[in-house]
């Protein structure tokens, strides 16, 4: 039905994740990340990686893998009080939600990626965002995501859908999916190659990926990959 579509992608598993599914089911996949002032620019070097090692072990997605975009967004600097983009050490607020949210950072993020799909004729946005698991971010929530179609599809006077393959999976069965589209050579490339972590730490490879280990990002990571790793211990 859709041929085309531009994914939001960060370097993380999730992102990665949405990238490889995206590459399966559409001809044309074109990318989009943001430097909102990152407290760690390691996200942004891995993104890189992470295309390129997409491009070199998967050769029949490259050839459906278009331009990459990078916008610069300091503006979200501005106007959050985010630990993603000062240097406070993550804790969770007394409205329940972690520090880390920057208060309707993916409305933004999906406006301009609306605005880059209709001027690139992209038919489809892709987001990793999910419902399940930890988070709890209003603007990641599945209404959020039906009213944001709908607003940038009246907005800009033309069909946009968003897409989001992640809403319902939780971290295991996102595992589960990289395995599913491009085997075990596809789950290496995101353990590897892959940035999640809050603290911005590399350094050791665990079993799971690279990260501090201790952070709710490598804790909701790890766990996932534990669940996996059993489930397919149990099956084979
Ligand atoms: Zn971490």
């Amino acid at each position: 039905m859709h041929k085309s579509a531009l994914v939001l992608f960060s370097g993380g598993q999730d992102s990665t994740t949405c990238l490889a599914d995206a590459l399966v089911r559409f001809e044309r996949v074109e990318t989009l990340g943001f430097d909102y002032g990152q407290r760690h620019s390691i996200e942004l070097d891995v993104r890189l990686q992470v295309l390129e090692r997409l491009r070199r072990e998967f050769p029949h997605w490259d050839a459906r893998l278009g331009e990459d975009h990078l916008l610069k967004l300091d503006v979200l600097a501005q106007v959050s009080e985010s630990s993603l983009t000062q240097d406070i050490a993550f804790a969770m607020q007394a409205n329940g939600l972690p520090n880390t949210f920057v208060p309707g950072r993916n409305l933004l993020f999906l406006t301009l990626a609306g605005a880059l799909a209709y001027r690139r004729g992209l038919e489809v946005i892709v987001t990793g965002v999910c419902e399940t698991d930890y988070s709890g971010y209003p603007d990641c929530r599945d209404d959020t995501m039906k009213a944001m179609q709908l607003a940038l599809s009246l907005g800009m006077d033309r069909r946009l859908v968003v897409d989001t393959p992640l809403m319902w999976l939780d971290k295991a069965q996102t595992w589960a999916l990289a395995e599913r589209l491009g085997g075990q050579a596809l789950v290496r490339l995101v353990v590897e190659a892959t940035h999640t972590c809050y603290e911005g730490e590399r350094g050791q490879l665990h079993a799971w990926g690279h990260g501090c280990g201790h952070c709710p990002a490598c804790e909701l990571r790890a766990r996932g990959w534990e669940r996996y790793a059993a489930s397919r211990a149990s099956v084979g």
